[in-house]
């Protein structure tokens, strides 16, 4: 087993292994250290919505084959708001692009078929417990008491990793923002009852629905942050969903036994800059957004392409320069992210849920709503960062 690599990459989530991959087929050395087992992560289901540059960028690789057979392209987004439905279609004003329903778990099991296959070093069931001379020679030190000593260390390790708590106090700022609410999360076996996302604005709070696989559908429920599953009983969610999905025409709500529920915090947070001396931060490591408009996923993959490109190019042309602009390049796209999903969770979640300002905020919401339906311009705008600019 080596104990020394070119880049050591903590964690198999989609920007661990879109970078791993990317590197080993340039020929950079590197192992991948993963503390879950490779089962848990094939079906660790998250985010399922792909942006259309993602998708290029995964075919360009050869990485798309699965999810262009078995994905499912989606061209509209409903609202739904008081019993009527609000359909927005992306064409014509979308210049071609779609979004691709393809589950993340089912990306990470390819992506992880790719790196083996190509001979890539992946280590399960082994977790980093810290990093150590990140201005020097850096060592990820494992739990099981052993060491990985690299040239660049690249944190891939989420929003509970240790990479980014191995920076020295003060090395890093971080901003972030807690919303006054949070999601209910609940995976059903059913089958999706749309053909694209719907958002409904409701004044007891959000409901979306996602579809995942043709049986397998995605719900959010907002709800308070004191809430927990506990507080849901598969009866209440139902109730719930079919009260807040509800429509003044013919619709059918698609049920099934509900497999997983799950509150999300609702909290967003980027960390600047995304490298300190030889560690680099990408994915939720390093910024963090609420799952409304799908962003975090396509962030993490954008990231390891762009680290990837600059880390190809110093082992082996031994030029820096795009390695040294990954931060600031990385970072201008997350604010812009984090600027879409903040304006998105306005327009989508109800605001002060039970305080006096309510009625008012609501109203707003609507009108946010019939603004985005009735402009054009307005739809251009929303649709440019909703499906990808
Ligand atoms: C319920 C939910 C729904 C979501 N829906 C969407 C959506 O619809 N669209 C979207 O774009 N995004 C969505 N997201 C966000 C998306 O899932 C994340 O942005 C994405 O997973 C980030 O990928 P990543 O590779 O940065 O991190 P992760 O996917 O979190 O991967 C990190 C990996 O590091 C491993 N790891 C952690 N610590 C260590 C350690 N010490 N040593 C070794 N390994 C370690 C973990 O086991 C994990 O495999 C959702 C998230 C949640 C929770």
């Amino acid at each position: 087993m080596t104990d020394r690599t070119q880049v050591g990459v903590i964690g198999a989530g989609p920007a661990g292994m879109l970078l791993a991959v990317l590197l080993r087929r340039a020929g950079v050395d590197c192992v991948v250290l993963e503390r879950r087992d490779r089962e848990y992560i094939s079906h660790r289901a998250r985010g399922a919505t792909v942006e259309h540059r993602v998708v290029q960028l995964l075919r360009r690789h050869g990485l798309a084959d699965n999810l262009l057979r078995t994905g499912a392209v989606e061209d509209a987004v409903e609202f739904r708001l008081g019993g009527r439905r609000y359909p927005v279609r992306y064409e014509p004003l979308a210049a071609g692009r779609s979004h691709y329903i393809y589950p993340q778990q089912f990306l990470v099991r390819d992506l992880v078929e790719a790196y083996l296959g190509d001979g890539g070093d992946l280590r399960f069931e082994t977790a980093a417990a810290g990093i150590v001379d990140l201005t020097g020679q850096p060592r990820i030190q494992l739990a099981d008491g052993g060491e990985l000593r690299c040239d660049v260390v690249v944190g891939c390790d989420g929003e509970y990793g240790v990479a980014r708590g191995a920076v020295p106090a003060g090395a890093l700022r971080g901003t972030g923002y807690q919303y006054d609410y949070a999601w209910l999360s609940v995976l059903a076996d059913a089958p999706p009852s749309s053909d694209c996302v719907i958002n409904a604005l409701h004044e007891s709070g959000a409901c979306v629905h996602v579809r995942r696989t043709p049986t397998v559908s995605r719900f959010y429920l907002q709800c308070a942050r004191t809430e927990t599953a506990a507080d849901w009983p598969d009866e209440r969610i139902w109730k719930e969903i079919g009260i807040r999905l509800a429509l003044d025409e013919p619709w059918t709500l698609h049920t099934g036994p509900i497999s997983a529920t799950g509150t999300v915090r609702m909290r967003s947070l980027v960390c600047e800059p995304m490298r300190y001396g030889s560690l680099f931060l990408a994915g939720d490591a390093a910024h963090i957004v609420p799952p409304v408009g799908g962003k975090g996923f396509n962030l993490a993959l954008a990231d390891a392409q762009e680290l990837a490109l600059g880390l190809i190019d110093r082992f082996t042309a031994g030029d820096d320069r795009r390695l040294d602009g990954y931060s600031a390049a990385r970072l201008a796209r997350v604010w812009r992210a984090q600027e879409f999903v903040h304006w998105m969770m306005n327009l989508v979640n109800t605001p002060g849920y039970g305080t006096a300002d309510a009625p008012f905020r609501h109203r707003v919401q609507a009108a946010r709503l019939a603004r985005l339906v009735d402009s054009p311009a307005y739809l251009a705008a929303f649709l440019e960062d909703y499906v990808g600019w």
